[in-house]
């Protein structure tokens, strides 16, 4: 199995002969279509894949994806730490035409030449496997407090004349 940096395109003809196996991580900051659901592009994903076929003889991609991510929350507006954990299994098919009759268990990977793109399946993934709307159990921030009890007034002697001149009488 390749460890390290997750490939970013691969020969799927070939991994589909090999049953070949992918693992590594993808920056966060790598999947642009991801990032428009989050807050920040800060985190990685962690990534496998496998290439293979079912019993019947149809080409599959299996994987599953692990990452924090930051969403923000709809209560307070900040950010909130999302865990995507998924897993897929997609038919891999060679034109639109067999995506139709790939079996209703898989959605279709259609592959249109000799070169694979990852990321963008993976993402796909991700974006999928993302909650509608997240939450703090608790936002217990500062933005909310703020609002609820006045911030405490930094309170310095008020200057008194008087005080001056003693401190005057002194020297
Ligand atoms: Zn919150």
């Amino acid at each position: 199995m390749n460890q390290g940096l997750f490939p970013v395109q691969v020969d799927p003809l070939k991994c589909i002969e090999q049953d070949a196996e992918f693992s590594g991580s993808i920056a966060v900051s790598k999947l642009g279509r991801l990032q428009d659901f989050l807050q920040g592009d800060d985190g990685e994903a962690q990534v496998e894949i496998q290439f293979g076929h079912d019993d019947m003889g149809i080409p599959l991609l299996r994987g599953q994806c692990q990452a924090k991510v930051h969403m923000t929350c709809q209560r307070c507006m900040n950010p909130v730490e999302v865990d995507v954990q998924t897993r897929f299994e997609l038919g891999i098919v060679f034109s639109d035409e067999k995506a139709k009759h790939l079996p209703k268990q898989y959605e279709p990977v259609i592959v249109e030449n000799d070169s694979l793109e990852l990321l963008p399946v993976i993402e796909d993934e991700m974006i999928l496997s993302l909650p509608m709307f997240a939450y703090h159990d608790h936002c217990d921030d500062n933005t909310l407090k703020a609002k609820e009890e006045p911030l405490p007034v930094e309170t310095e002697a008020p200057s008194n004349p008087f005080s001056v001149l003693e401190q005057l009488k002194k020297q």
